[in-house]
C-alpha cells in the first residue's frame, strides 16, 4: 500500500467562470439546422423548450461566461472535487507511468451530472418556469435534475428508459426522495408514447423516445421546459468546472498530462474534463493527446458516420452534425447504461473531424475487469460508464510500460457505482455478454439518416 496522494483546493477556488472552448477552435462547428428548411436554425424556435439564458449559452462565442453565484452556492455542497494519484494501481500495473483521476463521484448523486443540472435548475428559476421535464437511461440525469429543483423549487417530471426503469428501482426510489415524478417510458402520457407502445406494448424504451417524450410535454405545456443532460453546448459548457479544477491540480501535483481519458455517451463529463486542457493546447500551440473511450456495442464515434441527424427517435429535434449510428438505433442491452445514446455530441464530433481527439472502443467484460481492478487498487468502485475511461487509462499505462516511458495520463473518474451493483453481481458471476454491433445492423439503422434537400 502506498501513501495516498490527493489534491484538494479551497471552497473559494470553485472556478468564476464556465470555459467556452468555440473561442479557440480552428473553425467553428456547423451550427444546428432547421429540418423543415435545411437551413441554420432560428434560435428563437428554440425558446418553447430552454429559458434564453440557456439559448444564449448555445450560440455564445465568448471564452468565459461567469457562473452565477447562486450556482456557485449549491456548488459548494460538493465542489471543488478531489483530484488524486492512483499510486496503488500504478505499481500492480508496474508501469513508470503517472496515472491521476479527476473524482466526480463525491457529488450528491453520485456523478458529474448536477454540474449542469444545477445550472439548468438555476437558469429556468430565473426566467419563472415551474416545471422542467426530461428523459433519463440510467437514472443518473434524471435523479441528478430531481436534485437540482429541489434546490430551486421545481417541479420535475422525469420519462426513464422502461428497461432501466425496471432494472433499476433505486434510482427511481432517488428520484422521489427530491421529490420528483419519475415514469417508464414510452408512457401513454404522450402522443409518441402512445405510438411505440401500439408498435410494441412491452416496448424496451430506448433514450431516443424518452427525449422524444419529455420535448413533447414540455413544447405543449407554457410553463414547463425541457432539461438535456448532454451533448448540448450549454451542457458541455456547465462541465468545464471538471477540467478548471484539474488543471490547478495538476499543478499543484507539479504535473501536466501527456493524455487525457474520458468516457463518452453524449459526450459531456469528456468534454467537461478535456475542453480547458485543449484549449490551453490550442493557445500555446502545445501538443495534447485526448482519448474517448466508448462502448463497443453503441460505438458512435468509432464506427458512426458524421453526419446530420434528430437527437431523438421521434424527429422533433433540430438536426445536429454528429457522429451517429442513426436516431432510429436501439442499442443492444449493456451495462453501462448511460453511453447508450445513438449520436454524439456536435462539438465533440467536430473535435475527432479536426483530428483533435482518438476513440477507442471497448468491450463491458474488460470494461468491469479493470473496474474491479481499479476497486482493489484505489478503493472506489467506478460506475459502469466510467469503467470504460478505467480501460482506457489502464491502456495508455501499460503502452508506457511497454515503451518503458514515462507518462503523465489523468482520466475522469465521473461517477461511483453504487447504485449499480447488479451490474457487478452479473459480472462476476458470469452473466456479461459483448455484443459487437455487426454491419448489417449498423447498415440498417444508418439507412434512416435524413436526406437533406
Ligand atoms: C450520464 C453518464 C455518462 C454519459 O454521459 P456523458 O454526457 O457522455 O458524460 C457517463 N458516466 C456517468 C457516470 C453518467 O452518469
Amino acid at each position: 500500500m502506498s501513501e495516498t496522494t490527493k489534491f484538494l483546493l479551497a471552497e473559494r477556488e470553485i472556478p468564476e467562470s464556465w470555459y467556452n472552448l468555440a473561442a479557440d477552435l480552428p473553425s467553428p462547428p456547423p451550427p444546428p439546422l432547421d429540418p423543415a428548411t435545411g437551413r441554420p436554425l432560428d434560435p428563437a424556435t428554440l425558446a418553447p423548450l430552454f429559458p434564453h439564458a440557456l439559448i444564449a449559452q448555445e450560440m455564445a462565442s465568448e471564452r468565459w461566461i461567469p457562473i452565477p453565484e447562486e450556482v456557485r452556492s449549491v456548488y459548494r455542497l460538493w465542489r471543488p472535487t478531489p483530484l488524486l494519484r492512483a499510486r496503488n494501481l500504478e505499481q500492480r500495473l508496474g508501469t513508470p507511468a503517472h496515472i491521476y483521476y479527476k473524482y466526480e463521484g463525491v457529488s450528491p448523486t453520485g456523478s458529474h451530472k448536477p454540474n449542469t443540472a444545477v445550472a439548468q435548475a438555476f437558469y429556468n428559476r430565473a426566467e419563472g418556469v415551474r416545471r422542467l421535464v426530461t428523459e433519463t437511461g440510467a437514472g443518473q440525469w434524471g435523479s441528478s435534475l430531481a436534485f437540482a429543483g429541489a434546490m430551486f423549487g421545481l417541479e420535475v417530471q422525469v420519462f426513464m428508459v422502461r428497461v432501466s426503469y425496471q432494472q433499476k428501482p433505486y434510482r427511481k426510489a432517488l428520484m422521489e426522495t427530491y421529490g420528483a415524478r419519475c415514469l417508464p417510458s414510452p408512457s401513454p402520457e404522450t402522443a409518441a408514447g402512445r405510438r411505440f407502445l401500439a408498435e410494441d406494448p412491452d416496448h424496451p424504451g430506448s433514450l431516443g423516445i424518452a427525449i422524444s417524450e419529455a420535448v413533447e410535454v414540455a413544447a405543449q405545456n407554457p410553463d414547463a421546459k425541457y432539461a438535456l443532460g448532454s451533448v448540448l453546448n450549454h451542457v458541455l459548457l456547465h462541465q468545464t468546472v471538471i477540467g478548471l479544477e484539474a488543471m490547478r491540480q495538476m499543478e499543484m501535483a507539479g504535473e501536466w498530462p501527456d493524455v487525457l481519458v474520458g468516457c463518452t455517451g453524449g459526450g459531456s463529463n469528456f468534454a467537461g474534463l478535456v475542453f480547458p486542457f485543449l484549449g490551453r493546447s490550442l493557445r500555446e500551440g502545445r501538443r495534447l493527446r485526448v482519448v474517448a473511450a466508448e462502448p463497443a456495442a453503441c460505438p458512435s464515434l468509432t464506427r458512426g458516420v458524421y453526419a446530420w441527424d434528430f437527437g431523438d427517435s421521434a424527429g422533433t429535434t433540430p438536426l445536429m452534425k454528429m457522429h451517429t449510428l442513426g436516431s432510429g438505433f436501439v442499442p443492444p442491452g449493456f451495462h453501462a447504461g448511460g453511453l447508450r445514446y445513438h449520436g454524439m455530441a456536435p462539438m465533440v464530433s467536430h473535435l475527432r473531424e479536426l483530428g483533435l481527439i482518438e476513440a477507442v472502443a471497448l468491450g463491458q467484460r474488460e470494461c468491469f475487469e479493470a473496474g474491479v481492478l481499479f476497486a482493489r487498487s484505489e478503493g472506489i468502485v467506478p460506475a459502469p460508464e466510467a469503467t470504460h475511461a478505467v480501460r482506457a487509462a489502464i491502456r495508455e499505462a501499460e503502452a508506457a510500460r511497454e515503451a518503458r516511458e514515462p507518462r503523465v495520463i489523468l482520466f475522469n473518474l465521473c461517477g461511483h457505482g453504487h447504485f449499480d451493483m447488479q451490474a457487478y453481481a452479473d459480472f462476476f458471476a458470469g452473466r456479461l455478454e459483448d455484443r459487437e454491433l455487426t454491419a448489417e445492423e449498423l447498415a440498417r439503422s444508418l439507412a434512416s439518416l435524413p436526406r437533406l434537400r
